[in-house]
């Protein structure tokens, strides 16, 4: 059954993947009712009807969905018992199957095994005693991460030996945890691809990423790995994808490790930072192809219009007050996405920044001039002639 332009489409949570699903989804003629605590955040700004209520909580998610045709989410950490009660009265994609086993990292960690995906070493940790285990069992340098509500870095420390173990823990609150071990890794990719409800997958440009501190830095397309390594990376996407059932954008971080192996580090059931480029740079966007998957239409075209390079701008810019952006946007090359935060923090993704050009390279050095002219607060943001390139 395919959902029609005029339906309303219901977003468990307001954040800038919501606002950029939704612009797209009104573009398309869609209506647009979001569940967010704050009537003011990016996705509420954007929408038709605004639900105020955590996504905890079941009644004004009800109130959502009994408005919607389908319901969808900004982020994975929806209560899954909420998106189940909501699947006995309207269609929920993706379902919450797939969150209960994606938003707990012990039990993503565990699916990746059963269906044989390569991955690093990892462990349970709930006590004193198997935190020393898993140590063992995984080995140094090695990450903790809170087996639930982890994102950007958050819930995640890095151990370099044995005596950072306990003081490690306990930055995380002692909370419920996976120990890995660290990979020494030679780049980080990302997988993106589309589900629809026949079971048939579109591939996004597979990106290349560079993290700082955690948290996604930037996102370069085409990357620069072999045919053949893309490929292996594509086919164990759509195998998760497929084993999953799922319906909907999703993303799959991996490592390529020195001697040209793939390991998953983690599944995104949505809509990806990595895939942001796409917004601009590609045919179809990832928001777009979200919307089409969901609503039963034919898939999108995710082809890649021009090389790009995508630069996260995090609060961190908004030290000395909002930047001033006449720079950036002074450049052809560049399109500025802000997502309308109204407090900026360390850390907190404001918007981003696309820059295309023919040539890769001009484009990523472009994107790290306009990242240095940023990062110097008063300069006035970035200049032409004070950016590389
Ligand atoms: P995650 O929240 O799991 O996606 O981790 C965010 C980033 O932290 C990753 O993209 C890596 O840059 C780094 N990271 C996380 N886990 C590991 C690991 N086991 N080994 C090396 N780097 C990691």
């Amino acid at each position: 059954m395919r959902i029609e332009p005029g339906c309303m489409i219901g977003f468990m949570g307001g954040g800038q993947l919501a606002r950029m699903m939704a612009l797209e989804a009104r573009r398309m003629g869609y209506r647009i009712a979001v569940l967010d605590p704050d009537a003011d955040g990016p996705g509420a700004q954007v929408a038709d009807c605004h639900v105020e209520g955590r996504l905890d909580d079941a009644a004004a998610a009800a109130r959502l969905a009994r408005q919607c045709a389908v319901v969808t989410v900004d982020t994975e950490h929806v209560p899954a018992d909420v998106l189940e009660h909501l699947e006995t009265f309207t269609l929920v994609r993706p379902s919450s199957r797939v969150l209960r086993r994606i938003q707990d990292r012990l039990s993503q960690r565990h699916f990746l095994k059963e269906h044989d995906l390569p991955q690093t070493a990892f462990a349970p940790v709930q006590d004193a005693g198997s935190l020393r285990a898993g140590s063992r069992r995984v080995g140094f340098p090695a990450v903790l991460k809170t087996r639930r509500s982890g994102y950007d870095g958050k819930g995640q420390v890095s151990v370099s030996g044995p005596r950072e173990l306990t003081h490690g823990w306990e930055a995380l609150a002692k909370a419920p945890a996976v120990i890995e071990a660290r990979v020494d890794f030679a780049m980080e990719i990302s997988v993106l691809l589309a589900r629809g409800t026949d079971g048939r997958i579109e591939f996004h440009p597979t990106a290349e990423n560079e993290h700082h501190r955690h948290v996604l830095h930037t996102s370069r397309v085409p990357a620069g790995i072999p045919a053949e390594l893309d490929v292996r990376a594509r086919e164990l996407g759509a195998r998760i994808a497929a084993a999953l059932g799922h319906v909907g954008m999703m993303a799959v971080e991996l490592f390529v490790t020195r001697d040209g192996g793939l390991l998953v580090n983690e599944i995104a059931p949505r809509t990806h930072n990595s895939g942001h480029y796409s917004f601009g740079a590609c045919a179809t966007s990832q928001f777009e192809q979200h919307i089409r998957a969901i609503c039963g239409l034919p898939l999108g075209n995710p082809a890649l219009l021009r090389p790009a390079v995508m630069l996260n701008l995090l609060g961190d810019f908004w030290r000395g007050g909002a930047p001033d952006f006449g720079g950036v946007m002074a450049l052809p090359e560049a399109r500025l996405h802000l997502y309308g935060k109204s407090r900026a923090e360390p850390g907190r993704k404001m918007g981003h920044v696309l820059v295309m050009d023919n040539d890769i390279h001009r484009a990523a050095a472009l994107a790290a001039g306009i990242d240095s002219a940023l990062a110097r607060p008063g300069a006035g943001g970035p200049r032409r002639e004070s950016l590389a390139g």
